[in-house]
């Protein structure tokens, strides 16, 4: 008893036995099956023309290879171009994400319908926290700014810094200590956006486009955590603690990479350098918000 084809039923013969797994369909059959390859192949060029596929495009290639009698192992040889052309269209889909995001951001601001808004379109284009794990920090920094704009300053852990009474902490994160090796050698020479801390004062948003201190002045002194809280703003490093009262300070100055805080008769400046835009951006909010609530 031969093999018989799996989609005419015509009797393979003995020569089918040589030819492993190709052997379930006749010459007829396979060629007929080859053509309707050669056709899926067409549509998924023509499909991934603009290196995107919609849902609409998946689903006709879905129905093309069910109306056509088509396996995944016929297809096998457009694997790569498909699975391809599927990593472009999700991370299409991050980008487009990002760009909702930073337009509804562009205020600094974040209203519940924008976020409403982000939501849906995460759902619609399927998106997954792990795709989303860059921008989901720029959400953040979004959501505490604008909390931050109504009077709510965020409340964190102090860790190893012990809270007076009646003081709490709104803010702390890690920073690399740069301290200025003379008096005045560079106050002054580039261009950090600087605000000055007096009740009413505005916070101004935006990147500092200064020369970064940690590349051109000077190394890096010591490692720590900074915390903001509504009497002080502390260093406590590995080495070295620095403490501003919130009252004596009268200004404050961000560069692209780093923040400073001035005394009144501040001798040598300290930087504290961070990588992370967002974090020097609401160190600034959340002081000039402490300033005009103290
Ligand atoms: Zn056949």
């Amino acid at each position: 008893m031969g093999a018989k084809c799996t989609v005419c039923g015509k009797s393979l013969g003995l020569l089918s036995y040589i030819s492993q797994g190709q052997a379930s369909r006749c010459s007829e059959c396979k060629s007929k099956v080859e053509r309707r390859v050669e056709r899926f192949g067409c549509l998924l060029n023509e499909f991934a023309d603009d290196k995107y596929l919609s849902r609409e495009e998946e689903q006709r290639l879905d129905e093309f290879l069910k109306n056509n009698n088509l396996r995944y192992s016929d297809i096998r040889r457009f694997g790569l171009k498909y699975s391809r052309i599927k990593k472009a269209t999700r991370l299409e889909h991050i980008k487009r994400y990002e760009d909702a995001t930073y337009e509804a951001g562009e205020d600094d601001l974040l209203s519940n319908e924008e976020y409403a808004r982000l939501q849906a379109l995460k759902a619609k284009l399927d998106l997954s926290e792990a795709d989303l794990a860059n921008i989901n920090r720029y959400l953040f920094h979004l959501t505490t700014l604008s909390l931050v704009e109504e009077g709510i300053l965020p409340v964190v852990d102090s860790l190893n810094l012990s809270l007076q009474k009646g003081e709490s902490c709104h803010y702390r994160t890690f920073v690399r200590l740069v301290e200025e090796k003379r008096k005045n050698t560079f106050a002054g020479r580039y261009d950090g956006i600087s605000i000055r801390l007096t009740r009413g004062a505005n916070y101004r948003f935006g990147r500092s486009k200064g020369t970064k201190i940690i590349k051109d002045y000077s190394a890096v002194t010591d490692n720590g955590y900074l915390y903001i809280t509504n009497k002080r703003v502390v260093f406590i490093g590995a080495r070295k603690h620095v403490a501003y009262p919130i009252k004596k300070l009268v200004n404050f100055t961000k560069y692209s990479d780093a923040v400073k805080f001035q005394k009144e008769k501040e001798k040598k400046a300290k930087y504290f350098v961070l990588e992370d835009q967002f974090t020097i951006e609401e160190i600034g909010a959340i002081l000039t918000a402490i300033v005009n609530q103290a």
